[in-house]
């Protein structure tokens, strides 16, 4: 992997065997790749790129408006239950005190002294943690007796790319903490959407015909879910 840099902005540039160039702007913090075939010259590649800048901006807008990048200090944004909120941190030099609050839409951080980003960080994960698992707790075993199932081992985690996996043969399920940024109905969404898995391991026709049957208007959730904006 090599390196250039166009109207200021930083490449890589990855030689492959492939046929023409490709662009691509990867999240969470917008940065741009091309792929190019083996011994392309790099005028090539710098006029390939050029004539894309304006593509490669729309897409870093949008890559950065779904994945800010946080300070986690006051005046920061975060959703909750698809509501912006706005960040409030306090400094605390007891240990205890740490932790996180809601007040209207201010969630309040109380942090220790000279906190680190990823101390933060870590306060606010906690305080997400148990606002889903408070909001899953209810959701699942009813889910499941809608469905005539039985509520499965669930688990919440950091997911990259998806809201959602079941494994079909160990009954378990896992959700995305990213979940508590978006409102209810899409958490209900990717609730059901895994419980139906226990049924139909896969997407068949079978499989979407029990969603509409027992969530009519999924497709608009699952929508929302998958925009841009919360
Ligand atoms: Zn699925």
């Amino acid at each position: 992997m090599s390196q250039l840099t166009v109207n200021g902005i930083p490449v890589d540039v990855e030689y492959k065997k492939i046929r023409s160039m490709n662009i691509y702007v990867k999240a969470p913090d917008g940065h741009v790749k091309i792929t190019v075939p083996l011994r392309t010259g790099s005028q090539v590649i710098e006029a390939f790129l050029f004539r894309h800048m304006d593509w490669i901006a729309a897409q870093q807008k949008k890559v950065r408006e779904r994945y800010p990048q946080h300070t986690y200090l006051s005046g920061d944004t975060i959703f909750l239950l698809g509501a912006p909120c706005v960040l409030e941190v306090r400094e605390t030099e007891k240990k205890r005190s740490c932790g996180m609050e809601r007040e209207d839409n201010r969630l309040i951080l109380t942090a220790p002294l000279n906190s680190t980003a990823e101390q933060r960080e870590a306060i606010l994960r906690k305080w997400q943690r148990e606002q889903l698992h408070a909001i899953l707790s209810g959701m699942i075993p009813e889910w499941s007796s809608k469905l005539g199932v039985l509520p499965p081992e669930w688990h919440i985690k950091r997911m990259k790319t998806k809201w959602g996996t079941c494994n079909h043969r160990a009954k378990r399920i896992w959700l995305s903490l990213a979940l508590i940024e978006y409102p209810t109905e899409c958490i209900s969404y990717t609730v059901l959407h895994e419980l139906v898995h226990l049924l139909v391991p896969n997407h068949s026709a079978r499989f979407w015909e029990l969603m509409t049957e027992y969530m009519p208007d999924w497709k608009k959730r699952r929508k929302r879910l998958n925009a841009v904006q919360r």
